[in-house]
């Protein structure tokens, strides 16, 4: 797969469209920047449907140019905008979709987004619709074939600095902190700001220490901390922190105070890597369109940028190995 705009040869691709669909992740923006700008600098109209999906449903399309993405490196969220569409599981209000992407000769389509919106592409392609290439973004990094998805590691500075912060405060009082993070099913996000924030423990979907046994380890007289603090994944339910302390509380006769971070992890200005990946990949996005890619998405492993089918919607998403966050945990609780 060639990479640089520059060793690109011209295909027959003459009009793509790009989207961001799902949940919104910092770095939206550089990757739609530089599918823009490679795309035009090749020769091909690029057109955006705004609100993801439901831009198709309301059949409006707007072309981009250079100047539509100036100065959109730096913002978080996305500037087309983005929605969860139920519309567009429809059989039949993607077959109106399809007579309009057909009218509107758009031959190649870039979704930027989670598994969901890439099952939404995968779907629309297999009923006829433009060839499809998915950048992998959410701030929970599950997406099974790839290592990195954008937005990850702006959530992950996000969520760090506001345990720095807590713990300023858990330190000057002497108190005891669970600090709830996103990540849905999966503990990467919780894993990485647990370790960079000097957690004593890591609670996450994959791993779910009983509450009694979590007891024991914090009221361990060894360890003969003043403060601490512990993260805990939201898994499925958002504040469920709240229950954990409650049962701490009262096996420990210790108070918990809870902080759950909620949707400020989502926003906030990219940071240099999602920036960096974000732009590659988009990039990446348009060549791969290009050079007759279809149906795929791009995926970064070990580093290095490549394609791979869509993840398979049977299988749930990408988890954090069991066994590593065991060793994590017994490594950070000492
Ligand atoms: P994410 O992309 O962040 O995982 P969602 O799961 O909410 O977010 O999916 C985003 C959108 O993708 C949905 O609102 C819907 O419009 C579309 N979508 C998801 N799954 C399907 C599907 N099986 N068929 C058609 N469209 C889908």
């Amino acid at each position: 797969m060639r990479f640089y705009p520059q060793q690109a040869m011209k295909g027959s691709m003459k009009k793509i469209l790009i989207l961001t669909s799902g949940g919104d992740a910092p770095g939206m923006n550089p990757a739609i920047r530089a599918a823009v700008r490679s795309a035009i600098h090749q020769g091909v109209q690029v057109y955006a449907s705004h609100y993801g999906y439901q831009g198709l449903i309301d059949q409006k399309i707007e072309r981009l140019y250079y100047s539509s993405v100036a100065n959109c490196i730096q913002l978080g969220g996305t500037i087309l905008k983005t929605d969860r569409c139920l519309a567009f599981y429809e059989k039949e209000q993607r077959r109106r979709c399809l007579d309009f992407l057909d009218s509107e000769g758009i031959e190649g389509l870039i979704v930027i987004g989670g598994d969901g919106s890439f099952r939404g592409a995968s779907t629309l392609q297999s009923e006829g619709g433009p060839a499809v290439i998915g950048i992998p973004a959410t701030i929970d990094n599950d997406i099974s074939g790839t290592e990195y998805t954008i937005g990850f590691d702006t959530a992950r500075n996000t969520a760090l600095e506001a345990i720095d912060r807590v713990r300023d405060t858990a330190s000057s009082h002497n108190r005891d902190f669970l600090v709830e993070v996103m990540g849905r099913n999966a503990g990467f996000l919780a894993v990485d700001v647990g370790l960079a924030g000097g957690a004593e423990f890591i609670l996450t979907p994959e791993f779910n220490l009983p509450i009694s046994e979590l007891a024991s380890k914090v009221n361990d007289t060894q360890r003969k901390k003043l403060s601490s603090i512990i993260v805990v994944a939201e898994s499925d339910q958002p504040g469920r922190s709240l229950q954990i302390a409650k049962e701490l509380n009262q096996l420990t006769n210790k108070t918990y105070r809870v902080c759950i971070l909620g949707h400020m992890q989502r926003g906030g200005t990219p940071s240099a890597l999602d920036r960096k990946i974000a732009t590659l990949m988009g990039a990446y996005a348009v060549n791969a369109l290009i050079d007759g890619s279809n149906n795929q998405m791009i995926t970064r492993n070990f580093g290095r940028l490549s394609l791979a089918n869509f993840p398979n919607p049977e299988k749930p998403s990408r988890r954090f190995d069991n066994q590593e966050l065991l060793d994590i945990n017994s490594l950070i609780s000492r």
